[in-house]
């Protein structure tokens, strides 16, 4: 940003380039910022204007995805959470739930980072968790057989349903 570019420092800048950014005519804006001259609006439109948007833009892109991710971690770990309390009170139903929430989570962050970042690992990290989650479960279920084996094939029908 060149410091001589009267429409860089300009206190209305912001309104400005909105102005320009929404197609107004150089010209117009030109007509209602009596102090800055239309040469300068011309080049700040094509010098300056490009690599203004293109940073509010990655940094609004990269605030929104950080929001976004810092959310979905916070409901997976209350989905977590509430697994670890239906489980340790026997509700198994409720236990359920909150795996199915749990996953549900691992889904949304997976293509969450998987927008953000393409590399293939993302599926690797999503299936292991699962297969934690999974393992955790079946395993606080040896006791009880029966609950274990309702447990595991409502899994396998969610995991089929899912897949
Ligand atoms: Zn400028």
């Amino acid at each position: 940003m060149a410091r001589s570019c009267t429409v860089c420092t300009h206190p209305e800048r912001a309104a400005i380039d909105k102005a320009l950014v929404s197609g107004e005519a150089v010209t117009a804006v030109a007509s209602r910022y009596l102090s800055v001259h239309q040469m300068a609006l011309y080049r700040h439109k094509d010098e300056h204007l490009p690599a203004r948007l293109v940073k509010a833009q990655d940094a609004a892109e990269a605030a929104n995805a950080d929001t976004l991710l810092a959310q979905v971690r916070t409901l997976q770990a209350r989905a977590l959470g509430i697994l670890d309390t239906a489980e340790g009170t026997g509700q198994l139903m409720a236990a359920l739930g909150a795996i199915r929430e749990a996953r549900g989570c691992l889904e949304l962050l997976g293509k969450l980072m998987g927008e953000l970042d393409e590399r293939p690992v993302v599926n690797v990290t999503l299936s292991a968790e699962w297969h934690q989650v999974r393992g955790v479960l079946l395993a606080t279920l040896q006791p009880y057989p029966d609950a274990r084996a309702a447990v595991a094939g409502a899994l396998a029908t969610l995991e089929s349903r899912n897949a």
